[in-house]
């Protein structure tokens, strides 16, 4: 019952407000995907790890990683940068 009240408060905008100002934050997460993003050593094509987003906590692992493939490389990568060159990051489906 209280759902043609919403529908009617949502349709309801304020003469001279732009319809993207509208407050939609929870459809708008609704209807976005989750996205994954897969991983992906590039010396021994292992996928270290799927996350939506890369944080300290997964930069901390791929450095991890990549101590393993130390003859690669001389000094350890510093930069978020320098440690995503080596690996593949693309979409998990
Ligand atoms: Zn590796």
């Amino acid at each position: 019952m209280t759902r043609t009240d919403r529908t009617a408060k949502g349709a309801r905008l304020s003469p001279g407000a732009p319809p993207s100002t509208a407050p939609l934050g929870e459809v708008e997460l609704a209807e976005a995907p989750p996205a994954e993003f897969a991983v992906t050593c590039r010396y021994c094509h292992q996928n270290v790890l799927t996350a939506p987003r890369l944080r300290d906590a997964e930069l901390a692992r791929l450095r991890q990683h990549i101590e393993r493939h130390r003859d690669h490389y001389r000094a350890p990568p510093t930069g978020v940068a320098a440690v995503l060159e080596h690996f593949t990051v693309a979409p998990a489906r």
